[in-house]
């Protein structure tokens, strides 16, 4: 016999400020029957109370060993929380979404696997009602129930090539291509030998078969809210592509990772695709700068000023400008000062846009920002 939990009488539910989770149990769940789910379902019920956005370290609820691994340790977070404006943390989960726990299912005696469901308030009525399923594993610590990202049991029985400072991981039977390893190993090195950079820190490369399976590695057994075909954290030491072994927009960004710098959006997602994908996945890279050249020609709203602050006017059309535009920027950097004047551009602090503009008029050797301005209009028009 299926029993709901903590289901909501509350008939008013739209304008009213939620105070607690509405959560719901699926009919594969029964405590009576298997008392071990009960505990795993409090755990994750307390761990969403505890705002997993947050990614705190001091989290109770999740594994010790992850914690100390990486930087943000719920790899599936950024997917849920950041990737919308509508669902940013706990206020927000409370408010606008129903969840739904599909099952708690044991693989060991230590290991039990979750799976819910975070569906929108008002049932299944527009393309975004189901935001995602997530799955998340409970391990058995010392007596102890802790969470754990699906990726480790995903993960272990996957194949491992080693290189130089990246250890690849693929699904068994994938046709791994160990000529992409090397290549993308001797762009990193090439990178950080031309730019002077640190020594590259050691990184997981997961690769994917698919972005269902993309999904699996970040904890999703639907892969809806945030959806991607590849993910570069600095901070955790991955990559994760639904492309080959050698993306190179993403390895551009490990080779330039420095914690003293706040680098503005712009000069980060930039920088990745004029040196990365410029050169390595030009298809992509040349329609999103086609795109941009005739929206700044052709569009009221795509003027330099806008893009330049990334202003909430810029029209959506159907793209993300700000690769294309980081991209025009470091052009007009590398073309008139080389080498040396994107590296100086890259270990700015450039996080505000006023920081940007300052950095850019001095490393171009502007008089003022009217300048800026003009220099990358003129060069956006002359774009060929
Ligand atoms: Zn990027």
């Amino acid at each position: 016999m299926p029993f709901l939990f903590a289901q909501s009488n509350d008939k008013n539910i739209k304008n009213e400020n939620r105070d607690s989770l509405h959560i719901i149990t699926s009919f594969r769940i029964n405590f009576e029957a298997y008392p071990e789910q009960e505990k795993i379902f409090d755990l994750y019920k307390k761990y969403l109370y505890s705002d997993p956005v947050k990614n705190d370290k001091n989290n109770p609820y999740w594994n010790t060993k992850e914690k100390e691994k990486y930087d943000a340790f719920d790899l599936s977070v950024a997917s849920i929380y950041g990737s919308s404006d509508f669902l940013n943390d706990l206020d927000d989960l409370k408010n606008y979404l129903d969840i739904y726990i599909l099952s708690i299912d044991k693989i060991t005696d230590d290991l039990y696997s979750i799976s819910a469901q975070y569906q929108f308030k008002g049932g299944l009525s527009n393309s975004s009602s189901i935001w995602c399923i997530q799955n998340i594993n409970a391990v058995k610590i010392n007596g102890e129930w802790k969470l754990q990202n699906n990726l480790v049991h995903y993960t272990k029985n996957w194949d491992v090539y080693k290189t130089k400072y990246v250890v690849y991981h693929y699904p068994y039977g994938y046709n791994f291509k160990s000529d992409d390893a090397e290549k993308a190993n001797r762009f990193f090195q090439n990178l950080v030998k031309k730019y002077n950079l640190g020594k590259p820190k050691k990184l997981d490369y997961y690769i994917a078969e698919s972005t269902n399976q993309m999904g699996e590695l970040l904890g999703f057994g639907f892969f809806g809210g945030g959806v991607t075909s590849g993910v570069s954290s600095v901070g955790n030491d991955y990559i994760m592509s639904s492309k080959t072994a050698f993306h190179a927009h993403e390895f551009v960004h490990f080779a330039f990772a420095s914690n003293e710098v706040k680098r503005n959006y712009l000069i980060e997602e930039g920088c990745a695709d004029f040196l990365g994908s410029r050169v390595y996945d030009k298809e992509s890279y040349n329609k999103n700068m086609d795109k941009l050249i005739n929206d700044i020609k052709n569009d009221d709203t795509y003027t330099i000023e806008n893009l330049i602050s990334m202003n909430g006017n810029v029209s959506w059309n159907n793209y993300n400008w700000r690769y294309p535009f980081g991209a025009l920027i470091c052009k007009m950097v590398y073309d008139k000062r080389g080498e040396k004047g994107l590296k100086k551009l890259m270990f700015s602090n450039t996080e505000e846009t006023d920081e940007l503009k300052t950095a850019l008029i001095d490393v171009m050797h502007f008089k003022n920002e009217q300048q800026l301005y003009n220099e990358l209009k003129n060069i956006a028009e002359n774009y060929n």
